[in-house]
């Protein structure tokens, strides 16, 4: 079942480019697509104001264990995202997978099989792929 919605997806999305179809459109519109996403966040801190960076120095004793790791690591954001923030966030990653799937369809790349290859190698790999 989920593997029919990312394959629904990637179909939809090539049944409905029609006016960007060109790669050289469908780049740029993904690039631009990112740079919403990323503003839709930067707007949620300084116009909204539901969340705050909150960015210092990741603080990391020595000698402690990968496990430990995450328990020092901050992901920087202070408070959460306000439902009207979290609608626009949503609307712009939408958008932004959109021009993920159409960049897939014009190379002839499946979505679907490259998330699986990530999970395969986040699997076999774990800790040592170091995202
Ligand atoms: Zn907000």
């Amino acid at each position: 079942m989920k593997d029919a919605v990312c394959h629904k997806f990637q179909q939809e999305v090539s049944n409905v480019l029609v006016r960007h179809k060109s790669i050289l459109d469908i780049i740029t519109k993904y690039q631009e697509s990112c740079a919403k996403v990323n503003r839709a966040i930067i707007k949620s801190v300084t116009a909204c104001g539901c969340i705050r960076i909150d960015a210092k120095k990741q603080d990391i004793p020595d000698h402690i264990s990968f496990e430990e790791l995450s328990d020092y690591m901050s992901n920087h954001i202070a408070g959460e995202l306000c439902d009207i923030c979290r609608d626009k966030v949503e609307k712009e990653l939408g958008n932004h997978l959109f021009y993920l799937a159409a960049l897939c369809n014009a190379l002839h790349l499946n979505l679907q099989d490259i998330m699986l290859d990530q999970v395969k190698s986040l699997e076999t790999l774990g800790k040592y792929s170091l995202y």
